[in-house]
Order: C-alpha cells, then structure tokens, then sequence
C-alpha cells in the first residue's frame, strides 16, 4: 500500500464503508474510546460495549484498509464500533498515542515490566519470527522450544496480518525475544 499515514487509512476506509456524516449508533461511542493508539500506520482502542470491552482496530491489510472488532459482528469490521473509532480519530487525533517503531535494541533496554510490555506488544509477531530465523533458529526449532506446532505459528502470524495488533500474541513474543538473546549469534 502506498498509504503512509494513519489518517489516510482511517479516511480511505471512512469513504469506502461509512458516510462522512456518522450513524446515530456509532455516535455513542465516539469520545468512549481508551487505550487508544496508533502503531505502524493502524489505529487501535478499547470501549466499552453491551457485551463487555471490545479491542477496534482499523490498519493496512493485504490490499486494502482492514479494520475488526472483537464485537459478536465486528471480525470483519463493519460493525459501528469501528465506523466510531474512525470518527474519534480524527476529531481527537490527540487522544491517540503514537507508538514509535520499537526494534529488538529497545526490547533489550527496557528494563521495568510496564516498558517491557509496551516495547513487545508492538512489535510484529512476524517480525520477532523473522529475527530469529535470520538468527540461526528455524520455524521448526521456535515451534519444538515452545511446544506448539509449525502450523500453529504460521496461522498466528496470519491472524495477525488479517487483525492488526493482538494483545493474546504477548507472550509469545516475549517467548520469541528471550530465545532471540539466548541463540542470537548477533545479539538482540
Ligand atoms: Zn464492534
């Protein structure tokens, strides 16, 4: 995508699914939204449904703008609380954090655990696999260390290209990171 920035994404997607003019339902979750940031050109919040907290996410995908809610109807992200999350982003950008690009050199100096997981929860699952196999450690030996299958992996790095930033991933990442400064032959 030649997109660059999260505003056009949230515009592009704005003009393709919704009216610039906000639906009576989506409206009440405008001004809602929290823990709301923006990570590698995708916009991200929590609110507060009928049925709980719902994650809203709206970011590149494969070819065009992707957008899910964990809503009962929102995997696809047609649901008003995505619509909404567009609408909040951009009358109140300023509520969004921006979360830089953080690399492996940032994951090795964090060193309080509310550091540590904001570093880690933006990275890439796709990523950190990828820097581990450029480390001497193939799908196979990452999937053998944590007891899970290839197969798994490799449909969670999916789950991922198709959902944005999955707070479930965690873990796994944080997994990935200390094997990355065990076998890493060039550090992490
Ligand atoms: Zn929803």
């Amino acid at each position: 995508m030649t997109t660059s920035n999260p505003k056009e994404i949230v515009e592009q997607i704005l003009q393709a699914r919704w009216h610039s003019t906000i639906s009576g339902k989506a409206q009440t979750y405008v001004g809602q939204f929290f823990d709301a940031f923006t990570l590698r050109q995708g916009v991200y919040a929590k609110v507060q449904g009928n049925h709980g907290i719902y994650r809203v996410s709206i970011f590149p995908g494969n070819k065009n703008v992707s957008a899910t809610c964990s809503c009962y109807i929102g995997k696809s992200g047609y649901c008003h609380h995505c619509e909404a999350l567009a609408h909040a982003f951009l009358l109140y950008p300023e509520t969004f954090t921006a979360i830089p690009k953080y690399t492996m050199a940032d994951v090795s100096a964090a060193t309080t655990p509310e550091r540590i997981h904001s570093v880690v929860r933006s990275l890439a699952l796709a990523a950190v696999i990828e820097e581990l196999e450029q480390n001497n450690m193939n799908l196979k030996g990452i999937a053998v260390s944590m007891g899970v299958s290839e197969q798994k992996i490799r449909s969670l790095i999916k789950k991922e290209r198709q959902q944005g930033i999955i707070d479930d991933l965690t873990p796994l990442k944080l997994a990935c990171v200390w094997l990355l400064q065990k076998f890493g032959s060039r550090g992490a």
